[in-house]
């Protein structure tokens, strides 16, 4: 547990992050219209979507069932009872004067996130619940000097607000729930979980206190869009409310708004503005009834996720928690391992690990690519393995081929064979450039003799030059022992 240093003494950071997750659906949650990111403002908008006098909400069944599935991926509570309720604000961009939300009566319950921490370990997060509701639109202040633009295209947009518990103690452990609740949604297909373009933000709760003491007032920086500024948001907020108390001040329960060019945090609006929504069940909306049955079935079809995968990692390649941690946090890669592995037989899983999360993370990350469309795929990344597996290359060698594989496209065996990369492991010829350097270098070989057993690396990197690199490094060394006596 991480704790801050104040003038006064210790204290505990505690936060309760709320997050926004745009569902996956081809239309919103009470219209046909599209939801598809980027597209010209106010081309996705139906009249339902423009609350227009008259018009009606219908329920998107798809809406209901990624929220559903999503409650099960959190192995939360499903709610086969639920009700949409108004919640009333007035706001440019919210043509209906209302949000239609869920409030006393959630469509999923309490559940559970495991964190992935950098250390190997692991903490659980109580979620309180998840809803839906419809998003707002957007108020454009920069395409006209003097008026404000209204873009609807997001109004009526199906979102699922899950919150977590106040179980957060850390900036890294909001940093950890962010990536593996984004890594659930995504391997559960609900949510594209990017925040570069909105389809996930979050509310960042935070409060100090001193260990063992009851929970203390906390603030609620709004609208936070990525995890690096939730993370700077936490430790900008408790740095600040631990100095507002040792100050004689007190922390205001307030709406607060993050600065992402200054990393700071400032005062949006306080309780006493805080709103009187007048919740009440929207009277256009029957309350939602969810056969038992149905969620059952969608139970059965969901896909492996990350913690039982990780699991299966650890338990059938013998890989660390930490690395196994890493191949799972996206699906993709996961699949990426486990192919790279599968072929062939006799794979170490621990060396293409390795190579998964070096060099192709790292090539991949340098060219911006996903490993999709990688241009070593799995099966070639797997020929490469066999090569060092067997011998004909030796590690150091296959760096070189693998940035050749990648350049071209080609697999392992053909870029070998075209650059003569294969390793030597003919005891003649390694002995016969071992005798050339022993002869050539009485110096080394008299200080060898005399004890240094140093000189033996500067043999072996005198032989590995010679070869270019391709001389069995193991004959190597044996080969040198026997020669030097
Ligand atoms: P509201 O709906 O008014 O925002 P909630 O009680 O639903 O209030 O809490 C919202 C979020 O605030 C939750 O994620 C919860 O974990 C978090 N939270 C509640 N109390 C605290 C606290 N004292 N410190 C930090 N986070 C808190
Ligand atoms: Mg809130």
């Amino acid at each position: 547990m991480s704790m801050i240093q104040g003038k006064t003494g210790e204290w505990e950071v505690v936060i309760g992050l709320e997050v926004h997750a745009q569902v996956i659906a081809e239309s919103k949650l009470f219209s046909g219209a599209a939801t598809a990111f980027g597209a010209e403002p106010n081309t996705q908008v139906s009249l339902v979507d423009a609350a227009m006098p008259g018009m009606l909400p219908v329920l998107n069944e798809k809406s209901i069932e990624q929220a559903v599935k999503t409650g099960l991926g959190l192995n939360a509570k499903i709610n086969l009872n639920s009700v949409f309720e108004r919640k009333n604000y007035f706001y440019p961009d919210l043509p209906q004067g209302y949000q239609i939300s869920q409030y006393l009566e959630p469509i999923v319950g309490e559940g559970a996130l495991t964190l992935d921490l950098p250390d190997g370990s692991v903490k659980e997060v109580g979620i309180e619940r998840l809803h839906l509701e419809q998003d707002a639109g957007k108020s454009l202040h920069d395409q006209h000097p003097s008026q404000t633009y209204i873009d609807l295209n997001r109004s009526g947009v199906t979102l699922m607000e899950i919150v977590s518990k106040p179980d957060m103690r850390s900036a890294e452990e909001v940093g950890a729930y962010l990536e593996k609740l984004r890594s659930v949604l995504r391997y559960l297909g609900t949510c594209t979980g990017n925040m570069e373009e909105g389809s996930m933000r979050c509310d960042v709760n935070v409060s100090v206190r001193r260990p063992g003491e009851d929970l203390g007032t906390r603030t609620e920086t709004k609208n936070v869009n990525s995890i690096r500024f939730a993370k700077l948001a936490v430790e900008h907020e408790a740095k600040r409310q631990v100095a507002a108390i040792e100050d004689g001040g007190e922390v205001v329960q307030e709406t607060r708004l993050f600065d992402p060019n200054k990393g700071t945090t400032r005062a949006m609006r306080g309780k006493e503005e805080a709103h009187d929504y007048r919740y009440f069940p929207d009277p256009d909306l029957l309350p939602v009834v969810l056969d038992a049955g149905w969620v059952a079935e969608l139970k059965r079809g969901l896909p492996e996720l990350p913690d039982a995968k990780k699991t299966r990692f650890i338990a059938d390649f013998g890989l660390s928690a930490y690395d196994a941690g890493v191949l799972v946090a996206e699906r993709e890669t996961a699949a990426y391992f486990e192919s790279a592995v599968a072929g062939g037989g006799a794979r170490d899983a621990k060396q293409a690990a390795n190579w998964v999360t070096g060099a192709l993370f790292g090539a991949l990350n340098r060219e911006g690519v996903e490993i999709g469309a990688s241009p070593v795929d799995a099966d070639k990344l797997g020929g490469l393995l066999d090569l060092i597996q067997d011998g004909t290359i030796s590690g150091r060698i296959a760096k070189d081929v693998f940035d050749a594989m990648w350049e071209s496209g080609k697999d392992a065996a053909a870029i070998v064979e075209e650059k003569g990369l294969k390793q030597i492991s003919d005891s003649g010829a390694i002995e016969a450039m071992l005798d050339q350097v022993i002869a050539d270098n009485p110096g080394q070989v008299e200080q060898f003799k005399s004890g240094n057993e140093k000189v033996l690396g500067w043999f072996v990197g005198q032989i590995m030059k010679a070869s270019q690199g391709k001389a069995n490094p193991a004959m190597v060394n044996q080969l040198l022992r026997k020669k030097l006596g």
